[in-house]
């Protein structure tokens, strides 16, 4: 009885490793297809250690985790997850041989594509249900009809024996399991929102200050794969009229145009962001030092462009951009590089508004014309 009790407590300390498993593999890595390898790795070692320490019910009735954590991989973790716990768990059990070789196998690589079966047509974004829990559990038990590969009357003994016990673990067992991972997948859900409201701009939708810096800070810089990279300052001209003569509101709305408009012009490529107030930001990531000029002229032209409307009202606006740019050479810091790239700004505010300076070594102060 009491070693009945350390199985039954080996066995559900293994499940619950595999459902916190699950939640720091989702944190380390955002790549969905190494998330569910590492899934299908990390539960095929957990159900692996569940075979080497069965629970042992009765003389000859052994039970094991294995099905329902295989089956849980692919519910949870997906195609990859699926084919990667299915391999390596049925690899195991065929290493380990006996007659009960074969159809051992084949149970497992079943459990994987029921689980895989109930990922597909049962799994969604909303928190599982306890209903649909059961419901993987019971799919889960139909491996056992692999212990028909066996002589029919050790397959009609084990059905009338281990079958039914084998179930009722697969239901309760994909239930706890499920739950643990559930968990897991809600905790995920709220850090990520929380985390995206707090790199957020509400009024805009774009990355704010917060994001940008820590997005510019955490690169590597001077880094070792880029070589070059520049930031560009974006503040739109006399903004303060509108305000003044439109209301806060036309502002506010003119504000996200031309987020939005900068956001078209990034066109996935770089990095834009509102700094606060009327100051947007774009962190240029992999434009050569001398196509940098261009792309700050494709933002402002860009804005310059835009027909803002306001009720029947049109609202032109114009922006100021100072760039700065960095390579290795230059051996300089961010915290450098956003000076300068703010005394560029005052330059090209200075010599007249709506267009581009630029600070470098190179190209010290150049200011453009639009
Ligand atoms: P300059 O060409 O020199 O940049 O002139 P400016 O008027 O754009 O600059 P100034 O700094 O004098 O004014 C910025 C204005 O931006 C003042 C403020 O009312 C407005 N502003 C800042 N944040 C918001 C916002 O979230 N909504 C609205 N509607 N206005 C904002
Ligand atoms: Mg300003
Ligand atoms: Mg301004």
């Amino acid at each position: 009885m009491q070693e009945l009790l350390i199985s039954f407590v080996y066995g559900l300390g293994l499940m619950g490793i595999a459902g916190i498993s699950y939640g720091v593999i989702h944190r380390w890595t955002r790549d969905s297809t190494i998330k569910s390898m590492l899934i299908g790795m990390v539960f095929g070692v957990i159900a692996i250690l569940a075979m080497v320490n069965p629970i042992n019910l009765a003389d000859g009735i052994i039970l094991d985790a294995r099905a329902v954590i295989v089956g849980l991989a692919s519910a949870f973790g997906g195609l990859p997850a699926t084919i990667v716990s299915g391999l390596l768990v049925g690899q195991f059990r065929m290493y380990l041989g006996g007659s009960g070789a074969v159809p051992g196998a084949v149970g497992i690589l079943l459990s994987a594509g029921l689980g895989f079966a109930w990922h597909w047509f049962i799994l969604s974004k909303s928190p599982v249900t306890i209903r649909q829990l059961l419901g993987l559990g019971a799919l889960l038990s139909l491996h056992s009809v692999t212990l028909l590969m066996l002589p029919l009357s050790l397959a009609q003994e084990l059905f009338s024996t281990v079958v039914p016990v084998l179930t009722v673990s697969c239901i309760v067992g994909a239930l706890v399991m499920g739950l643990i991972i559930d968990r897991e997948r809600r905790y995920i859900r709220t850090e990520k929102f929380w985390r995206e409201t707090a790199e957020t701009d509400s009024l805009t939708g774009l990355p704010n200050r917060r994001s940008f810096m820590d997005r510019v800070m955490l690169e590597p810089y001077p880094g070792k794969t880029r070589q070059y990279g520049a930031v560009m300052l974006i503040d739109i001209d006399h903004f303060k009229k509108v305000n003044d003569t439109l209301g806060h509101d036309a502002g506010d709305i003119a504000l996200r145009r031309v987020a939005d408009a900068l956001f078209t012009t990034a066109d996935g490529q770089d990095f834009v962001c509102r700094l606060g107030g009327e100051e947007f930001a774009v962190y240029l990531e992999h434009t050569a030092l001398d196509g940098i000029h261009d792309r700050a002229e494709d933002y402002r032209a860009a804005i310059e462009r835009q027909l803002i409307r306001y009720g029947k009202k049109t609202i032109p606006l114009t922006v100021s951009i100072g760039v700065a740019y960095w390579c290795d050479a230059l051996e300089t810091d961010i915290i450098d590089v956003l000076q300068r790239a703010d005394a560029a700004l005052y330059s090209a505010k200075a010599s007249g508004r709506n267009r581009v300076a630029i600070s470098g070594e190179h190209l010290a102060n150049q200011t453009v014309s639009a």
